[in-house]
């Protein structure tokens, strides 16, 4: 059972009729493509056995959705590993990203084909800019042509602020669906998450755990034992209350199992509170008002 949520239903379903037992949950874009609030992150993963054996061993415990990158150099191995796990393809949701240098309207074209090549499939679910750049809006344009094509299933950006936002509205066709954005208790995001809400922008959390530093913040290890489920749950759990989708990294099955384990509990507003209060406006990567690559 798949309990379907919408950004703007969430905070009323989540209060009064979340569907006990529901498997997992997606949140539905603009366009009405439907996008599942966990995710896995395969950055810094090597494309060999490892992101063959996580993507596949995610697969069978139930993830629907995969995020990688062009960038990441990995491509290869995650479409490997969604072939090797049986699973159907139009079950799984699938982003990846255009990298920087391929950033202008032909070479978008080309790097989302080599990337298509790579990942084995013959659509993405999800194409995002990766950072924004001064080329951003020519880019935008061809992924506009591709989803108008049927080739991608939505498209969105990454790293983009408000301004950025801003900036690629002044020309784009058609708004961006989804902003993947660094997201977690110590960097809440609170104004562009609330921008993009208004925008119907579906906001993605990256590095959610904080690239590791979240298992160490002391207010968590005390919720986790007054509630009795792990830091990873709690943290996935706290952002897809706030309607964000979560794409934590592991290459451990038991911490990808551990990771998924977000759909039998609800955090209390007391619990949502206590998180809120914890951020900090720190960043464990790159501000994408100074990211020069
Ligand atoms: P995360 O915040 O997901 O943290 C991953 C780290 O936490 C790894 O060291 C992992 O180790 C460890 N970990 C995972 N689960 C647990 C657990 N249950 N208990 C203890 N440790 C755990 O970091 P990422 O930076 O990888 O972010 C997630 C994803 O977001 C990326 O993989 C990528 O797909 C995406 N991303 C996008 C960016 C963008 O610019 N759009 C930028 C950065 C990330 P181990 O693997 O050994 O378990």
């Amino acid at each position: 059972m798949f309990a379907i949520i919408t950004s703007k239903e969430l905070s009323h379903r989540i209060n009064h009729s979340f569907e006990k037992g529901a498997v997992f949950m997606k949140f539905k874009l603009r366009n009405g493509v439907e996008i599942p609030a966990i995710g896995l992150g395969t950055w810094k993963v090597p494309n060999d056995r490892e992101v063959v054996d996580a993507v596949a061993t995610a697969l069978e415990i139930g993830y629907r959705h995969i995020d990688t990158a062009a960038a990441y150099g990995n491509e290869e191995g995650v479409g490997k590993g969604i072939r090797l796990s049986g699973i159907p393809r139009e079950e799984i949701f699938v982003t990846t990203k255009l990298w920087n240098t391929d950033q202008g309207y032909e070479s978008t074209e080309k790097a989302f084909y080599a990337s298509l090549e790579r990942l084995g499939l013959d659509y993405v679910d999800l194409y995002l800019i990766h950072w924004p750049k001064p080329l951003s809006a020519e880019s935008w344009r061809k992924m506009e042509e591709l989803y108008e094509a049927g080739k991608i299933r939505a498209i969105g950006v990454s790293n983009f602020h408000q301004h950025h936002l801003e900036d690629l509205f002044k020309t784009c066709k058609i708004k961006p669906m989804v902003n993947q954005i660094e997201l977690h208790p110590r960097l809440q995001q609170n104004k562009l998450k609330e921008y993009c809400d208004q925008q119907g922008i579906v906001v993605t959390a990256w590095s959610p755990f904080m690239q590791g530093q979240v298992f160490q913040i002391e207010e968590l290890k005390q919720l986790s034992q007054k509630i009795g489920k792990p830091i990873s749950a709690i943290v996935s759990r706290w952002l897809i209350q706030r309607g964000i989708v979560s794409i934590p990294k592991s290459v451990k099955p038991e911490r990808i199992r551990e990771n998924f384990s977000v759909f039998d509990f609800e955090l209390s507003p007391e619990d949502m509170a206590l998180i809120a209060s914890l951020d900090r406006n720190y960043r464990t990567g790159a501000d994408p008002d100074n990211f020069n690559f």
